[in-house]
C-alpha cells in the first residue's frame, strides 16, 4: 500500500556529516555513534545499516532492549555499548553477546561478575563516574571498590572505558560547571594507574561538548544529534560559524532526513470561514486549502496549529486551524496550480526552500531531540542516495 507519507535518509549526508565530525575532532578518537530514542527518530532499523556502510563500527544505546535492536539491524562486525537501562537478569545475554555496558553502581557490577561465571566469558564493561551532573555515576570511593574488584577478576570483567557525562555543554551558561566536571573526571581517571588500568577509552564527549570542549574529544567521542544533521543548539552553531577553536572548512551540518507527504485534497472557502474545528482560524478572505494526510499521530506537534509550515511547489504554506490527529489543513491560496497529488515537504527541503526541525518552534535545545524521537515508527523510513 502507498504510505501517506516517507521519510527519507540521505546516505550522501550522512558521510558528509560522518566527514564533517571527523575533521573536527582529528584522527585520533574513536567515533561512537548515539542511536537511542531509535536513533533519534531515524529508526535503528533503517539507520544502522545506513550507518554501518558509511563506516560506523560502534554505536551506544540507552537501554537494553535498544542493544537488541542494534544487534538485530547491524551487519555484525559493530560493537554496542549501553549507557543506561538493563535488568540485572539481563546481563549474561549482554556478556554472551559482546555488548557492554556502563556500570554506575557496585549492585550491577556484582551482577555482571556472577553472570560471567555462570557464562564463562568476561563482561565489557564501561566505569561511569560522577562528576557533577548527579544523575548516574560512581562516587569516588565506590569507584575505588570498582576498579578493585574489576582488578581481581580480569577473566570476568574487561573495563574498556572510563566515562561522564556533562551538565549542559550546549549552553555557555553552564560552562563553569563543565570545567569543574572536567576537572573532577582527570582526578578519577588519575586512579586508575594504581589499581593496575592502562591503555582504557576516557569518553566525556557529546555532539556539543565536541564543537564547545575541544579538549574534551579524550579517546572517544559520543555523537548523536551532530551526526543526524542538527546543532545540538543554536548557540553552539553561532560559536562555531563565529570561528570555533576547529573550524575546518567544506560543508558543515546536513540534514540526513527529508519527511514528505502528498496533497489528500484541495477545497475553497468563503471569507469569514471557520476553517477546520471550531474557532481556530477564520479566513479573512476567500482561501484555497489543502488537505495533508498527516498530524500528531505522526509527529508534528499540535502546537504548530495556525503557526508551522510546508512546502508544496517551492513555497511555503501555512498550516491553518488545528493540527489535528491524522491531517491537517494548509493554506494555497497564493500557490497556483495545487493538485492532489503534489509533494508537501514537512521537514527538508524542496527546490531551494527548507523547513527545519528548528521551525517547529523555538530554536530550543530540547525541541529538536524531542521532535525528531516523536516522529511516528510507523512512518516508511527509505534511504535515498
Ligand atoms: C544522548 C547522550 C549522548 C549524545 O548526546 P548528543 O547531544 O545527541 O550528541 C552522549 N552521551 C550520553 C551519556 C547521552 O545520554
Amino acid at each position: 500500500m502507498k504510505p501517506s507519507s516517507v521519510i527519507e535518509l540521505s546516505e550522501s549526508a550522512l558521510r558528509s556529516n560522518l566527514r564533517f565530525l571527523r575533521r573536527v575532532i582529528g584522527p585520533e578518537p574513536k567515533f561512537c555513534s548515539v542511536v537511542k530514542g531509535d536513533a533519534y527518530g531515524h529508526r535503528i532499523d533503517v539507520y544502522v545499516p545506513l550507518a554501518e556502510k558509511c563506516g560506523v563500527r560502534r554505536f551506544a544505546v540507552f537501554s537494553a532492549e535498544e542493544a537488541a535492536d542494534v544487534l538485530a539491524a547491524s551487519a555484525g562486525s559493530s560493537s554496542i555499548m549501553i549507557m543506561g537501562t538493563i535488568a540485572n537478569d539481563d546481563l549474561g545475554w549482554a556478556i554472551e553477546n559482546d555488548v557492554a555496558f556502563f556500570v554506575f553502581d557496585l549492585s550491577r557490577l556484582d551482577a555482571a561478575l556472577r553472570a560471567s561465571k555462570r557464562i564463562g566469558k568476561p563482561a565489557r564493561v564501561h566505569l561511569e563516574v560522577e562528576t557533577g551532573l548527579y544523575r548516574t555515576g560512581l562516587e569516588e570511593q565506590a569507584f575505588r571498590v570498582a576498579l578493585r574488584r574489576a582488578a581481581a577478576h580480569p577473566e570476568n570483567v574487561v573495563v574498556e572505558g572510563i566515562c561522564t557525562h556533562f551538565s549542559g555543554a550546549e549552553s555557555s551558561a553552564n560552562y563553569f560547571r563543565i570545567g569543574e566536571q572536567q576537572r573532577a573526571f582527570e582526578h578519577h581517571t588519575g586512579l586508575l594507574a594504581e589499581f593496575g588500568f592502562d591503555g582504557i577509552d576516557r569518553h566525556v564527549a557529546c555532539s556539543a561538548a565536541v564543537f564547545n570542549y575541544p579538549d574534551s574529544t579524550l579517546d572517544l567521542v559520543r555523537v548523536g544529534i551532530a551526526q543526524y544533521g542538527y546543532w545540538p543548539s543554536e548557540e553552539t552553531r553561532l560559536a562555531f560559524a563565529r570561528g570555533g577553536a576547529r573550524r575546518p572548512r567544506g560543508p558543515s551540518l546536513t540534514r540526513v532526513m527529508r519527511w514528505k507527504s502528498r496533497v489528500m485534497n484541495l477545497k475553497s472557502a468563503p471569507m469569514g470561514a471557520f476553517i477546520g474545528y471550531g474557532l481556530a482560524y477564520q479566513a479573512m478572505r476567500r482561501m484555497r486549502l489543502a488537505s495533508v494526510p498527516v498530524g500528531y499521530a505522526h509527529g508534528i506537534p499540535r502546537a504548530q496549529s495556525n503557526v508551522g509550515h510546508v512546502l508544496i511547489r517551492g513555497c511555503p504554506c501555512r498550516i491553518v486551524g488545528t493540527v489535528n490527529m491524522n491531517m491537517m489543513t494548509v493554506d494555497v491560496t497564493d500557490v497556483p496550480g495545487v493538485k492532489p497529488g503534489d509533494e508537501v515537504v514537512l521537514l527538508g527541503h524542496q527546490g531551494d526552500r527548507e523547513i527545519e526541525v528548528g521551525a517547529f518552534g523555538e530554536r530550543t535545545h530540547n525541541l529538536t531531540y524531542e521532535v525528531l524521537v516523536r516522529l511516528s515508527s510507523d512512518i516508511p523510513r527509505e534511504v535515498i542516495a
